[in-house]
C-alpha cells in the first residue's frame, strides 16, 4: 500500500477465499488493513483467522463494520445469492470492490442490486491467476465513481501492482468489458498450448525442441512455457485457474461475442475442449488440463 495515502478504509471483508479470494484476503492483512473472512466452506476460513482475519460465520457478520466488502466468488448467481445474504449486515454507503468474473449483463444487474443493498459499486475484475494473487501483483481493471477511489485504493494497491480504470460508471460494465477480452486471449494462448503439445506427441517431436527453437523469438511467450511446464511435469494440480472456471468464463465470452453479431470460432472450440475433459473428472485442474480433450480416452482422476 502506498504509505502516504491519507485514508480512513481500515477494515475490508472479503466474501470468497477460493483460490483468489483466499491470495486476495492475505495480502489486505499484510498491508495492515483488518480483514473480515466468510466462505460458504467454513474450512476454508480456518488458515486466514490463523493469519489474523475474523471469520465470520455468515455474510451478514462479515460485513459488519466494514469499510469495503470484496466480493471474489464464482459467478454472478453466486456473488447475487451472497450479497443479499450480507443485506441485513451492510452500513449504506459502503464501498463494494466486485472482483468475480461476470457476464457483460451482469454487471448492470449487480449495479442495481448494489443499489438495492445501500452499496457504492466499483466493478473490480482482476488479470492474474494465483501465483500473481499471491505476490499481491494483480492486474486490477476498474470502474466506479471517483469520489469512491480513494476510499478503495488501499485494498486495489494490496492486491494488485497496478489499477487501470476503464470508466466512472460501474453500471455500464467497462471494467467487465475489457476483462472478458483479456480472458478470451488466456483461453486462446492455454488451448494452444495444449494443442501443440498433442501434436508434437503424435508426429513424435520434442516439445523441448520446439520450446529451444522459439526461445527469445517474437514467437515465444512465458505463458505458453507456464502451461506446457504444467501437462509435461504432469501438475495440474492444485489448479491457478480451473478448468470449470475458465469454461465459465469461456462461455460468458460466447454470450457476449453472440450478442455483438460476431463469430468467436476458436473460443468456442476451447470451450468444448474444456467441457470434454471436465466430463472425464478434470474439472478442478489447470485449465491447462484442455490438454487431454487432444486424445481419445486418458487417466482422468474421476472427482
Ligand atoms: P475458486 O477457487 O473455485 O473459488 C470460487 C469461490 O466461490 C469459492 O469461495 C466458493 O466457495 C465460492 N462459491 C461458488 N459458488 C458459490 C455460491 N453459490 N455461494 C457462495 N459461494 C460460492 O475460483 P477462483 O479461481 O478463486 O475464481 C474466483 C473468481 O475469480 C471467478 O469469477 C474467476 O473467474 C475469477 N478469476 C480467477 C482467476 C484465476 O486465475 N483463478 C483469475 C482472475 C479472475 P466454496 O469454497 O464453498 O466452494
Amino acid at each position: 500500500m502506498n504509505e502516504t495515502t491519507k485514508n480512513t478504509t481500515r477494515t475490508v471483508a472479503v466474501l470468497g477465499l477460493g483460490i483468489m479470494g483466499a491470495a486476495m484476503a492475505r495480502n489486505l492483512l499484510r498491508a495492515g488493513l483488518d480483514v473480515r473472512v466468510w466462505n460458504r466452506d467454513p474450512a476454508k476460513t480456518g488458515p486466514l483467522a490463523e493469519a489474523g482475519a475474523h471469520a465470520a460465520a455468515t455474510p451478514a457478520e462479515a460485513v459488519e463494520g466494514a469499510d469495503v466488502v470484496l466480493t471474489m466468488l464464482y459467478d454472478a448467481a453466486a456473488v447475487t445469492e451472497v450479497i443479499r445474504q450480507a443485506a441485513a449486515g451492510i452500513r449504506p454507503g459502503t464501498v463494494w470492490v466486485q472482483s468475480t468474473t461476470v457476464g457483460v449483463h451482469d454487471a448492470g444487474a449487480l449495479a442495481e442490486l448494489a443499489r438495492e443493498v445501500g452499496l457504492e459499486l466499483v466493478e473490480a475484475p482482476v488479470s492474474g491467476t494465483r501465483e500473481p494473487a499471491e505476490a499481491g501483483q494483480l492486474l486490477v481493471i476498474a470502474a466506479g465513481a471517483p469520489a469512491v477511489r480513494d476510499t478503495v485504493a488501499p485494498v486495489l494497491d494490496a492486491i494488485g501492482a497496478r489499477t487501470t480504470w476503464t470508466g466512472e460508471d460501474a453500471a455500464a460494465g467497462t471494467a467487465t468489458r475489457l476483462k472478458l477480452v483479456v480472458n478470451s486471449w488466456v483461453i486462446a494462448a492455454s488451448n494452444a498450448t495444449g494443442e501443440i503439445l498433442a501434436l508434437a506427441g503424435a508426429l513424435g517431436v520434442e516439445p523441448q525442441q520446439f520450446l529451444d527453437l522459439i526461445e527469445g523469438g517474437g514467437l515465444d511467450l512465458p505463458f505458453l512455457r507456464g502451461k506446457a511446464g504444467l501437462i509435461l511435469g504432469d501438475t495440474l494440480d492444485p489448479a491457478s485457474f480451473a478448468v470449470d472456471t475458465s469454461l465459465k468464463d469461456a462461455r460468458l465470452i460466447l454470450a457476449a461475442a453472440e450478442e455483438h453479431g460476431i463469430r468467436l470460432d476458436g473460443t468456442a472450440a476451447a470451450a468444448a475442449r474444456l467441457e470434454r475433459v471436465a466430463a472425464r473428472g478434470r474439472s478442478k485442474q489447470d485449465m491447462a488440463a484442455a490438454y487431454y480433450a487432444s486424445t481419445p480416452e486418458d487417466g482422468g482422476s474421476g472427482d
